[in-house]
């Protein structure tokens, strides 16, 4: 039976979501998941594009815009070379879609399936993830010496930026400057890669697979340009499907080289908690040049389901103050404190979805009641493999190294500052009657040198 409540405001040109009207009860949970759940101001009609709707509308009437067809059109053109590689939290998801248990790793499946699929390479994120790392531990080490624009917020969920662009202009500088892992990796793939393969960028296709359907809006932004496709942990599954690939009984293969292989570091990625956890072990690197200790491989206060987790760390003389969330709507007050300078901390990081990425809205649908349980199990098989993994921490990856000696120079030089780097924008916000607040302030912001 239909009731009459709101659902959101999905516009025809969202690039990551459709709604499918004649499916749509009127119910209003996508409308409560947005605003109590998610953390979108009720009066704003501003898509996030994070699919948390999607995961949790009764009836399907909320999709993800599906971009896989477009892929296998370029996978049987001959000219392009067609790249692509799986985030972390996609690993210990795609089974689901095939039936296997909550949380059951299958990177190695994945990577065997993409390859009969035709995709002529296949990387692993966690590549970009130890890349990014790499940067915003230095970024945020030069804040720190500097005192400048801290605390420092993590930048790698486009749901999170959009919100703060949104709704906490002041806070735009506040944003790591690094691009997301997925950007660093396709930037790096039509860079680095398109040079030691001596392959024509031109024809090179990127396509990352992603647990987000907001990574297909963060691809549509101009600094992100190198992105082709992102396709969601579910369209993937279905590639596979579609092309009668026969996924449980599959042998494991490895990623290819070159970008197949990040540190655990970058494993973590996929779970809240794991980016602080990650950039931790590289600032203990980077202020004393020695590996990092076991409190900083298991950093159990910034693990674990709270939607807020604090801990305090001393790295020689320096104490810093680390907030870690999931769920915009659990960072509100801390932001409005920050804006008025009654809270203080030097690294934030925030993710937009439950559990951080491995509850995207791109992940296989569970049962809506058992998600959080769903989700420990994803996020438990991802702190295994940081278990299992020799390599700990993103300086340690030899391919990271390699690329900062042969190709990229110096972390936060001139290269990797073009490279993997990126600007912000004040957005503007829909109101109620659907005309936009104006942003007198417009402008278009060139990032500024930090270590200047
Ligand atoms: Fe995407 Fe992860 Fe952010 Fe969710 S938490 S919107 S999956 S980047």
């Amino acid at each position: 039976m239909k009731s009459n409540k709101k659902p959101v405001v999905i516009k025809s040109d969202n690039p990551s979501i459709a709604r499918v009207e004649s499916r749509c009860i009127k119910c209003g949970r996508c409308s409560y998941i947005c605003s109590e759940v998610v953390g979108v101001p009720k009066d704003k009609h501003v898509c996030l594009n994070c699919g948390q709707c999607i995961i949790n509308c009764p009836t399907g009437a909320l999709v993800t815009k599906y971009n896989y067809k477009k892929v296998l059109d370029y996978i049987n053109d001959t000219e392009k070379c067609v790249v692509c590689h799986i985030a972390p939290s996609v690993r210990v998801s795609l089974g689901e879609a095939f039936g296997m248990d909550f949380g059951e790793n299958v990177e190695g499946k994945i990577v065997t399936a993409l390859k009969k699929v035709g995709f002529d390479y296949v990387f692993d994120t966690t590549f970009g993830a130890d890349l990014t790392v790499v940067e915003e531990a230095s970024e945020f080490v030069l804040r720190y010496k500097n005192k400048k624009r801290l605390p420092q917020f993590t930048s790698c969920c486009p749901a999170w930026v959009k919100y703060i662009e949104t709704f906490h202009p002041s806070l735009i500088d506040n944003l790591s400057t690094c691009k997301s892992p997925i950007g660093m990796q396709n930037s790096c793939i039509k860079t680095y890669f398109s040079e030691m393969e001596e392959i024509d960028p031109e024809n090179i296709i990127t396509v990352s697979i992603a647990p987000c359907t907001a990574k297909k809006a963060e691809c549509m932004q101009k600094d992100f340009k190198d992105g082709d496709f992102s396709l969601t942990t579910v369209e993937a599954a279905l590639m596979i499907k579609e092309c009668g690939i026969d996924f449980e009984n599959l042998k494991d293969s490895e990623a290819d080289s070159l970008m197949g292989r990040g540190s655990s570091g970058g494993v973590i990625f996929g779970t809240s908690g794991g980016v602080c956890e990650s950039v931790f072990r590289n600032c203990y690197y980077v202020l004393t040049g020695r590996r990092p200790t076991k409190q900083f491989l298991d950093f159990k206060k910034v693990r674990g389901y709270d939607n807020l987790k604090e801990a305090t760390v001393k790295i020689k003389d320096d104490e810093f103050r680390i907030l870690v969330c999931h769920g915009l709507k659990h960072i509100e007050d801390i932001l409005q404190d920050i804006e008025n300078g009654r809270i203080n901390y030097d690294f934030i990081e925030v993710m937009n979805c439950p559990g951080g990425c491995i509850g995207g809205g791109g992940q296989p649908l569970g049962v809506i009641a058992k998600v959080d349980d769903i989700n420990k199990r994803r996020s438990d098989a991802l702190y295994k493999e940081n278990d299992e993994v020799d390599v700990k921490f993103s300086y340690a990856n030899k391919n990271i190294s390699e690329l900062y000696r042969s190709y990229m120079g110096d972390v936060l030089g001139e290269k990797a500052e073009k490279i993997l780097h990126r600007s912000f924008k004040k957005k503007r916000v829909l109101k109620e009657d659907n005309s936009f607040d104006i942003d007198k302030n417009k402008r278009s912001r060139k990032k500024e040198k930090l270590w200047n």
